[in-house]
């Protein structure tokens, strides 16, 4: 993946979140509102015809209002899946649609389309509730990156991937590893050779698959994770069977029963922490890169307004914004042509502002108001720097959001702003 494709999708992942966060706050005083998660390579055509089934089949509601709701929704979503074409675009297509409510008995109907994620919807799924569904969307959007997961023991082997939540199983051998009893009349030293033997070609198979899998995909791998019973997955490990440029990758070792498909779902589960972990270490580095100028260098900044002057001068490597920060910032010009901003948080009113050159006052109306993570990236496209989300799940990540205004960067060179 380039730096720029990575850079749209943390925008993209972005986007997705601010807009699953909303939705989560959004209640049907019924079973009306309609989620709809649209796979790729589900014609439009199909989906247009299940919406309409639903809408016929929902004047058996009882409810009056709840009818009315539910087939305004789904007449909603049958307009908007009238824009794409015969398939939805790539990864698919979420949809919201139902009367929320508004306060005071009042309802709003709102629709949302949620275009390409940022993995492929696997299934289509219809769903009306009286919340949204957005936990299929919550899973691609936790990312834990992508790492190669193998599980196995003498007789049996899989190998596969671990892309966000979602556990692949690619491809699968067992092996003709004999037991550990002998045949009579094989003497005792001969069976043990040939075990070993036929040990050392099953494992020599299972780093081929493994290798076939991961070295073509090693600079995107985030780790890969060895399961199975001791001490095979020892052996398989100590052995270096596996490619030497995979052997770094190599995040750990733990104890599976299943070497079934089934075994690489347990893997993941028992290296749970070790994920946690090297989920926030990427993020962890650049906070501590963070720190060490802070205290001894000078190529640091922080703070919404000296890192945004520093992101127009063009000298940020990288731009680091807290997972958290859910800011917006308003931009004020004052009749005497001084322009100032303001960073809010996203739910308060734009307030009224008092221009600190000249003392003119600026009416919260004549402010422009964005999102002020939308209004940074902006800046960072323009000029070739990277951004990054870091998590508050440590405490220099949480540093950045409490302590820093959830915003910071690296520089490119000392600029003593
Ligand atoms: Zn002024």
């Amino acid at each position: 993946m380039s730096q720029q494709e990575s850079e749209q999708s943390d925008r993209k992942k972005y986007e997705f979140r601010k807009v699953i966060e909303d939705l989560k706050e959004y209640e049907g005083s019924g079973t009306q509102l309609v989620t709809i998660y649209i796979p790729d390579d589900k014609q439009i055509s199909s989906v247009v015809a299940h919406v309409t089934q639903e809408h016929s089949e929902a004047s058996n509601i009882k409810s009056k209002q709840t009818r009315t709701n539910v087939q305004d929704a789904l007449s909603s979503i049958k307009s908007r899946l009238r824009y794409f074409d015969t398939f939805p675009p790539e990864n698919g297509i979420v949809i919201f649609s139902g009367a929320v409510d508004s306060g005071g008995g009042q309802t709003d109907m709102i629709t949302k389309v949620l275009e390409s994620p940022p993995m492929e919807i696997e299934s289509f799924r219809y769903h009306c509730d009286s919340e949204f569904l957005t936990e299929p969307l919550e899973d691609m959007l936790a990312d834990k990156g992508l790492y190669g997961l193998i599980v196995l023991d003498r007789r049996e082997a899989n190998v596969g991937w671990l892309r966000g939540k979602r556990v692949e199983p690619v491809k699968s051998a067992s092996s003709l590893v004999p037991g550990k009893q002998r045949k009579g009349g094989q003497s005792a030293q001969r069976f043990a050779r040939l075990r070993l033997e036929a040990i050392d070609n099953f494992y020599q198979e299972v780093a081929g698959m493994a290798n076939d899998l991961f070295v073509e995909k090693r600079h995107e791998l985030d780790g890969i994770l060895v399961g199975g019973p001791s001490p095979t997955k020892d052996e398989f490990l100590d052995g270096d069977y596996l490619h030497h440029e995979l052997g770094d990758s190599v995040l750990g070792k733990f104890d599976v029963s299943y070497t079934d498909e089934s075994g690489l779902y347990d893997l993941v589960d028992a290296a749970e922490e070790a994920l946690a972990d090297a989920e926030v270490m990427k993020d962890k580095n650049l906070m501590q890169d963070f720190f060490k100028e802070l205290h001894a260098g000078d190529e640091a900044t922080y703070g919404f307004d000296q890192t945004r002057q520093n992101l127009i001068m063009g000298s940020v490597e990288t731009l680091l914004i807290s997972e958290d920060l859910r800011e917006d910032v308003v931009t004020y010009e004052c009749p005497n042509g001084h322009e100032e901003r303001t960073v809010i948080d996203r739910r308060k009113d734009t307030p009224n502002h008092t221009c600190s050159e000249c003392g003119e006052e600026v009416p919260a109306e004549d402010g422009e108001r964005e999102d002020a993570i939308d209004h940074l990236i902006d800046i960072a496209e323009q000029r070739g720097t990277e951004t990054k989300f870091i998590s508050t799940d440590f405490e220099k990540g949480e540093q950045l959001y409490d302590a820093f205004g959830g915003v910071a960067g690296l520089l490119r060179y000392s600029t003593g702003v």
